[in-house]
């Protein structure tokens, strides 16, 4: 399906908030000299403000959303027994009849999934070479696959690098690629297929099921373990209803149960859809061989195969929360809340990736500052200006994070110089968006007065996070 055929009713539309608020939390809005005085004390890094500092807060969609009155009420019934705890076994549940998933692991959250699974698949396989292919490895997911020893190629639809062309399906795996890896590489080495849905790092962009069910055909065919990363199934599950033919008005939850099938085993970031700020998931569908060898692994590193790193609280309200997560309602509002901010950005002129994603919108900052070139750093520059203007916290996703070549040290271009707008959930209401976007057309009526950054302090590894930085003087 493609823009013209695709139900226009939702594009930009704005729904009203499906909640009424119970409970707030006063949030301070800043003049200008105090938020160049917070911005230079940070080092012009936005990751180094004090979350006093921000008066809206984007950076990420993880663990910071906003729980209901029922997740609060059910905190209360959390068994802490550190065995065989009530709340794990509703958690396990809940797991089963949402997912079809017999077999639940808690983990702290989806990084201990991770951790606790990848060494297993990998030892399995038994290769010198292992493999995992991904349509996009999420950033720790990647991590974790290359401390098990492997290596991590993603198969990603090229759609994808064209951020201003619509595409209903910008997460999806390139199939034709899939296979030619599977060929090239040999099956004996390749230790999983991981399906990342959303995909995250091409913005939270959807993968079709029909794509889905192709890469499991793929992946059952070669007997590769399909592995789902399924931090975003629910905002993903929307968009198969929105946008694929045979699932309009197709329950959430039915549209999930298929999703899910296609998999083998699941590991899941509950910070996400799961609507709680700590916890994940790792679950298996019928291999229990699997599952015993990982529950394993979870004793030392994440704790007690009934708890994983969980208080019986946190169990309650995950549980509570992976349920709302898939209300039409909710899922309804919460997309075109996105889409609204993308598109009001679009209407001002403003270069994003088309259409919005679930959880974020990401701001094309090589178009909208093409002065400044990769190694001056546009979409942090341009996160920089976006917090002097209106005190509005987002993240750059571009060379910055990228870093340099181990090999060479030398800077390379990232194929995206993107800033996210990342939207927590039932944290903002539209009136918010208005703001932010308000805020972010008066940066770009300005744009081309704008320069580049340049390290005062750059960290040896993963140095968005801590590094300096200083306005250059020539861009
Ligand atoms: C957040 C995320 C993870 C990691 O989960 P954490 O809870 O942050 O450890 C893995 N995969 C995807 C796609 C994610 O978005």
């Amino acid at each position: 399906m493609n823009e013209a055929t695709r139900r226009p009713a939702r594009a930009g539309r704005r729904i009203p908030e499906p909640f009424r608020i119970k409970m707030v939390e006063a949030i301070r809005q800043t003049n200008e000299p105090e938020r160049r005085a917070a911005l230079d004390a940070a080092g012009l890094n936005p990751f180094l403000l004090r979350s006093e500092d921000v008066y809206i807060d984007l950076m990420t969609d993880s663990g910071t959303g906003a729980m209901s009155d029922a997740q609060w009420g059910a905190l209360m019934r959390g068994d802490e027994a550190y065995a065989g705890s009530r709340s794990f076994y509703r958690l396990a549940e809940t797991v089963e009849q949402m997912f079809g998933y017999p077999y639940t692991i808690p983990t702290h959250q989806g990084r201990g999934a991770e951790q606790i699974l990848f060494p297993e698949l990998v030892a399995r396989r038994g290769s010198s070479q292992p493999v995992f292919l991904s349509n996009y490895h999420f950033d720790t997911t990647k991590a974790h696959v290359e401390i098990a020893g492997a290596r991590a190629l993603n198969v990603l639809t090229p759609e994808a690098l064209d951020t201003s062309t619509y595409y209903d399906w910008k997460g999806n795996f390139d199939l034709a690629a899939l296979e030619a890896q599977i060929e090239s590489l040999g099956a004996a080495h390749i230790a999983g297929i991981i399906a990342t849905i959303t995909c995250n790092s091409a913005g939270g962009q959807p993968v079709s099921m029909a794509n889905l069910r192709a890469a499991s055909e793929i992946a059952r065919r070669h007997a590769i373990p399909m592995v789902i990363d399924a931090a975003r199934f629910a905002e993903n599950a929307w968009f198969i209803r929105e946008r694929e033919a045979g699932y309009e008005g197709v329950a959430i939850g039915d549209i999930v149960r298929e999703m899910f099938g296609y998999g083998d085993m699941f590991t899941m970031s509950a910070k996400k859809d799961g609507l709680v700020n700590i916890g994940g998931l790792c679950c298996f569908r019928s291999d229990t061989e699997l599952f015993r060898a990982v529950q394993v692994r979870c004793v030392p590193l994440e704790g007690f195969v009934t708890y994983g790193g969980l208080t019986g609280r946190d169990m309650e309200a995950l549980a509570t929360g992976l349920r709302e997560g898939i209300e039409l309602a909710w899922l309804d509002y919460r997309i075109a809340q996105v889409a609204y901010l993308g598109e009001r950005l679009r209407a001002g002129g403003v270069p994003i990736q088309y259409p919005t994603g679930g959880h974020a919108v990401f701001v094309d900052a090589r178009k909208m500052l093409p002065h400044i070139p990769p190694e001056h750093f546009p979409g942090h520059a341009l996160a920089c200006e976006l917090y002097l203007q209106g005190g509005v916290r987002a993240v750059e996703i571009g060379s910055l994070m990228l870093g340099r070549n181990p090999a060479t040290g030398a800077q390379e271009p990232s194929e995206f110089e993107l800033m996210r707008l990342t939207i927590p959930r039932r944290v903002y209401t539209n009136d918010h968006m208005d703001y932010i976007a308000d805020a972010l057309l008066a940066v770009n009526a300005r744009a081309g007065a704008i320069r580049g950054l340049e390290f005062t302090y750059e960290p040896p590894v993963l140095r968005h996070f801590m590094a300096r930085l200083r306005w250059r003087q020539g861009d």
